[in-house]
């Protein structure tokens, strides 16, 4: 029997041990993705307390609770401290392992992988969580030769990073953000407190304090949203027919941004309008003109007030109509009806009143014409000019830069539905109507964005990138411009495990790890031998079945043989998902390890310039933990991965610090994983030799670099020929082409046109014609969510959302000890007219039903939810993800709403 000690495991008030060695050292917090710059007090070794790094670009000094209570991450006594075997003849999730050594570990996996990659590399998948080490894990994934790779995105944010980027280039958090030094008017729309923490509280206190309006658009008001001026409760799953009726009103009104649009959008591009031929929907293009590249083609056409013709796309002294339709006059194109894109929007939005979308959103209509105007207004007439010129790509000087000080900032409350794609399109595209997009006061991008629409990395297009012993013909994710660009087989169907870029997931940019274990399991489109996963605990990601999940990781076949043979977890602390390995790899925590946030990934970035950064050890590894990026290293050189390998057959690396240091994208590229200090002095940047001294230099500078790009380059970045020419020199960017705002999307009319039978080449299967077609609109557009279409709205009249504390991360560290004194209930919370008219107390003890299930919980009356459908809101009690180190949800509090998706779920309540 073990006995547990009543003490606590940090006692922070305990007086200092007299004449104890303290020390500080900086790092890298990791509490949440973040990435704040934290300073790690020691007392004689042990971590006595953390607080923000003043000298931090991205916190400056500022610590939440999360990261204070990274001390309970540390010393949890949940934590895995040595590589565990299952025991021979125990089942998987009977928690019975026998602990092996790390050299044991290792050679169990050469064997096994080196066989699998030696005859069909894509039997092996590695599915990752919430990581912050794609790059390393991608390239690991490519080099070993298989496809199936993926990390948490796509059944997160994926909607939020692919419908911005397929329209503007870019996207908010990591990617970009509101600019609030400048904006005036701060709107704020499905943004859980949880979301870019630290930063978005310092600048919205800043924002505050400078007399700036900060509107929150919200099913609850928690968080962020408590201290808007304005709160606006919408009903989950509805934010897409708000913004076309945001567009509808500024375009009714006049109030956007012509000269914006014309320049920076595609706007004013005529787009081919006869529905009879094969062409309709696709942009006019001049063959007797320059391409320029294929691949992001220059030679379309505009419609000339001036002349009344078309004329070359951003000829000097032209100026487009963005209204009506034309009749081309001669050439290849004489007598084809053609309109400009802005004129489709227009025509798109054109019925989506405020009185549509009240009677969608709950929003009174006359809120949402009062809203649209203060937008319009605000942009129009607050205007912004800073005293900087710049060059645009089409080689017109401009004396200032100008901006439109509206900002926005939107995350998964938009993006997590089924509709969500859509919806962060029609949000794209309402801020480029008001002209904010990379300009002071609006949204900013953040190094290496822009990116190219779509960006230029492309997954394979067919089976033959896959080869024994051979690296993967293609990267494993990217960014498929037409259907010629999905991963399909010779018959159309999937080649990846989880049916990634195939038609029935074509713009799955992250990937789809939730299909993985249950493709797997079913043997569709094959079965797999080896599942890897790292940081993520998928017996709730996966389908968010935790029953289902254990047991078709525990079904065999006829012969014996688990349905999926072999499992390996690394994490942290013990999950399901450990209990059901066959072999377990225990991680360090973030304190213990060295890691990146690379330029080649997600880097720390400011709006002024690229920031990476980067995480020393300030405390030994406990017990014989191991970082992943040191198992992934050993592991590629052992099996001999050609860019870990020398030409000799040895290794190349010595550990993840000496990869760090020593790889180059290409042999001499002088690009690696860390822009800063290169050289063989460490006084070059962005590019150049590596330096052994790399890691030290960042170490003596709190851990960050940050570079810093002439004035003249940090706005107007889509367009801006300097930032363009830098940013190439730089390999951030691989053309210098304009990124134009693509208001009518050209890439999404291709799947469309495949599914009308419009376009040679790749056809969908006859099953998925209908909603190709359907989906794949080049105009953003509103549909009721699939979840809420398959429920009975008369059993389950309201909507379910999981909100997310500040206290905690999505759900990791649910286990934190402090972290759980600080929410020590999981209540839904429910608005007293919703629960009054069931008949429910405050405090009830209440079931929850939707169609999927029922729980119990505790009801908290609470005036902070949307009244008429929202019923709930509760933190998540579902570990979504594993942090890096999130124990099993077993352990969470009673009452727990664990049945319901994170996104809008129709739910009724009655008493217990
Ligand atoms: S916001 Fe995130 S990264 Fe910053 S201190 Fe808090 S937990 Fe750490």
């Amino acid at each position: 029997m073990k006995i547990f000690s009543s003490a606590p495991l940090h006692d922070p008030i305990a007086p200092p041990r007299p004449g104890a060695h303290k020390e500080i050292r900086n790092t890298t917090c990791y509490m949440c993705a973040c990435r704040c710059g934290i300073r790690v007090h020691l007392e004689d070794g042990k971590l006595r307390y953390i607080d923000g790094n003043p000298e931090h670009p991205l916190n400056q000094g500022v610590i939440c609770a999360k990261g204070s209570s990274g001390i309970m991450k540390q010393y949890s006594p949940a934590r895995l401290t040595q590589p565990l075997k299952r025991k021979a003849g125990s089942e998987r999730g009977a928690g019975q392992f026998e602990p092996i050594s790390w050299d044991e570990a290792f050679s169990m996996l050469e064997q096994r992988l080196g066989e699998i990659r030696a005859t069909d590399p894509k039997q092996f998948a590695l599915y990752t969580g919430r990581d912050q080490m794609q790059a390393l894990t991608g390239l690991f994934a490519r080099q070993f030769g298989t496809p199936n790779y993926a990390a948490h995105g796509g059944f997160c944010s994926v909607n939020m990073a692919a419908g911005m980027i397929y329209t503007i280039g870019g996207s908010f958090w990591e990617f970009g953000g509101p600019d609030l030094d400048r904006a005036r008017l701060f709107v704020m729309i499905g943004t859980a407190e949880d979301h870019h923490s630290n930063p978005l509280k310092i600048a919205i206190a800043k924002f505050k304090r400078a007399g700036g309006r900060f509107v929150s658009i919200n099913p609850v008001r928690t968080g962020y949203s408590a201290i808007a001026d304005e709160w606006v409760p919408i009903r989950p799953g509805t934010d897409g027919a708000l913004l076309l009726a945001f567009m509808h009103e500024l375009i009714r009104t006049g109030l956007y941004d012509r000269d914006f649009l014309v320049r920076y959008s595609n706007a004013g591009q005529l787009i081919h309008a006869d529905e009879d031929r094969d062409d309709f929907g696709l942009h006019v293009r001049d063959a007797s003109a320059p391409e320029v590249n294929a691949m992001y083609p220059q030679n379309k056409l505009w419609w000339d007030r001036l002349s009344d013709r078309p004329v070359a796309t951003h000829s000097e002294g032209a100026d487009p109509y963005l209204l009506g339709e034309f009749t081309l006059p001669d050439g290849e194109h004489e007598g084809r009806k053609v309109r400009p894109a802005f004129d489709l929007l227009a025509e798109r939005v054109r019925t989506c009143t405020p009185e549509w979308a009240e009677g969608i959103t709950g929003i009174a209509a006359d809120t949402i014409r009062r809203l649209a105007h203060e937008m319009g207004i605000t942009a129009r007439d607050q205007r912004i000019e800073l005293p900087i010129a710049w060059t645009d790509c089409w080689g017109k000087e401009h004396d200032t830069v100008t901006g439109n000080p509206v900002a926005f900032h939107a995350m998964r409350g938009l993006a997590a539905h089924s509709n969500g794609f859509q919806t962060i399109r029609a949000l794209a595209c309402l801020m480029s109507l008001l002209g904010t997009i990379d300009r002071p006061g609006g949204f900013r991008h953040k190094a290496p964005f822009p990116r190219a629409v779509p960006p230029s990395a492309k997954p394979p297009s067919s089976p033959a990138a896959i080869k024994p012993n051979t690296p993967l013909g293609g990267l494993p994710l990217g960014w498929p411009a037409s259907p010629d660009d999905l991963f399909l087989d010779e018959a159309g169907g999937p080649v990846r495990l989880d049916k990634g870029f195939s038609w029935e997931h074509p713009l799955s940019v992250h990937g789809l790890m939730h299909n993985a274990i249950t493709n797997a399991w079913r043997g569709d489109p094959y079965p797999i031998d080896t599942l890897l996963i790292f940081m993520a605990n998928m017996s709730w990601n996966s389908t968010m079945n935790a029953s289902e999940v254990r047991r078709m990781l525990n079904d065999r076949r006829e012969d014996g043989q688990y349905k999926i043979p072999f499992l390996v977890v690394c994490d942290a602390f013990q999950s399901e998902m450990t209990a059901f390995a066959d072999l377990v790899l225990p991680d360090t925590t973030y304190l213990e390890r060295h890691d990146v946030m690379s330029m080649l990934d997600r880097p720390i970035s400011e709006f002024d310039g690229p920031v990476d950064a980067v995480r020393v050890p300030v405390l030994p590894v406990t017990g014989d933990c191991k970082p992943f990026q040191e198992v992934l290293i050993e592991l590629a050189s052992r099996l001999k991965l050609p860019a870990f390998t020398k030409a000799d057959g040895a290794r190349k690396f010595r550990d993840y610090p000496d990869f760090i240091v020593n790889f180059e994208t290409e042999p001499g590229s002088g690009i690696g994983y860390l822009a800063g200090w290169r050289g063989a002095d460490g006084s070059k940047f962005m590019k150049g030799e590596p330096n052994p001294r790399q890691w030290e230099m960042y170490a003596q500078n709190n851990c960050v670099f940050h570079y810093e790009l002439p004035r003249s380059y940090q706005y107007m970045r889509n367009w801006n020929r300097g930032y363009m020419q830098w940013a190439q020199r730089t390999r951030l960017r691989r053309f210098a082409e304009p990124v134009l705002i693509q208001l009518w999307s050209e890439e999404l009319q291709s799947f469309r046109s495949a599914a009308q039978g419009r376009r040679p080449g790749r056809r969908p299967p006859e099953h998925l014609r209908a909603r190709i077609e359907r989906w794949f609109d080049p105009l953003p557009f509103w549909s009721v969510p699939l979840e809420v279409q398959a429920s009975d709205l008369q059993k389950y009249p309201l909507a379910a959302v999981t909100q997310r504390p500040m206290a905690m991360y999505h759900s990791w560290d649910s286990q934190n000890a402090w972290l759980r004194q600080i929410h020590t209930h999981n209540y839904l919370f429910v608005n007293p007219k919703a629960a009054r008219a069931a008949g429910i107390a405050d405090d009830d003890w209440i079931w929850v039903e939707s169609q999927w299930g029922k729980v119990r919980c505790q009801c908290r009356f609470s005036e902070a939810v949307e009244p008429a459908a929202s019923a709930a809101s509760a933190r998540p009690s579902n570990p979504a993800r594993s942090g890096p180190g999130t124990r099993s949800a077993r352990h969470r509090a009673r009452g727990s709403s664990r049945a319901m998706p994170t996104s809008r779920n129709a739910v009724s309540c009655s008493t217990t």
